[in-house]
């Protein structure tokens, strides 16, 4: 058994803690694959690779890349260029809709006589704005207790700050990873299983798939072993760990054996 996490969020986008902070929780850690994948900006890549060299991590460069399909279809993207302008285009062109869509939200929430004002929101942000932002102050404010209630009680489906996601075409998002040198992975599928469609994400691009993720049942991660052995696709896995007081898991890391780790090490190293 070997403990890695390739899916990590920093405060460049909606993680609690800063690039060091998470660096420093890595090494803490002892994993044997450590990612940085946060939504929509590779903002703190660089500073994460100089770190990751000082404490000794075995790090990867990634991101996560919003998609509009769905409420949850999610492309992590591994050993992208980040200078590839492509891909700096997509990202800028999903941080701008997030502006907007948290801006949507934050005009319903107004309109419904919630206590909370953009300028709040947006003195939060720090690269990638998100509902997460929007949740942190519900919680200030005093409206609800923490981030994961501003979220169930105002920020999903049906509720009243609730918009559609925003972000690019699944399509683009994988062929944009895979332009700027980079592993396309289906990000937490357990989270879209309705909408499962292997053969034609393979036809893509797709090169792997998140099977090991904290709310994947055990029935879950055999489907999609399965999976990546009828479509010959990678096996990854990730916490999707947003720091220590996100209200998520607490703690980096997932397991994984051996063989995975082997397969995965040739592939990203
Ligand atoms: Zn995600
Ligand atoms: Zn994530």
């Amino acid at each position: 058994m070997a403990k890695i996490d390739l899916h990590t969020h920093s405060n460049c986008s909606d993680g609690t803690s800063s690039v060091r902070d998470i660096l420093f929780e890595a090494k803490k850690a002892q994993l044997e694959l450590f990612s940085l994948t946060d939504h929509d900006s590779v903002e703190g890549i660089q500073k994460a690779i100089e770190l990751s060299e000082k404490l000794d991590i075995p790090f990867i460069p990634g991101v996560e890349i919003t998609t509009h399909e769905h409420e949850h279809t999610h492309i992590l993207g591994y050993n992208i260029d980040p200078k590839n302008k492509n891909l700096l285009n997509l990202l800028k062109k999903n941080r701008e809709d997030r502006i907007l869509r948290v801006k949507k939200c934050i005009a319903q929430l107004v309109q419904v006589g919630i206590n909370i004002t953009e300028q709040q929101v947006f003195d939060r942000v720090k690269i990638s704005a998100s509902r997460a932002h929007i949740a942190d102050v519900l919680k200030i404010n005093k409206v609800v207790a923490n981030r994961g209630e501003g979220f169930r009680n105002y920020l999903m489906p049906g509720k009243a700050g609730y918009v559609s996601p925003i972000g690019a075409t699944l399509k683009k998002s994988i062929y944009t990873i895979k332009e700027a040198g980079g592993i396309a992975v289906m990000a937490h599928p357990g989270l879209i299983k309705e909408h499962w469609n292997f053969p034609v994400w393979k036809e893509m691009g797709l090169d792997g798939v998140e099977v090991y993720y904290p709310s994947h049942s055990a029935t879950m991660k055999q489907d999609l072993l399965d999976l990546c052995k009828k479509y010959n696709l990678q096996v990854f896995a990730g916490s999707d760990y947003h720091g220590p007081k996100a209200g998520r898991v607490s703690k980096m890391g997932m397991n994984i054996s051996d063989t995975h780790l082997e397969k995965l090490k040739n592939l990203l190293q």
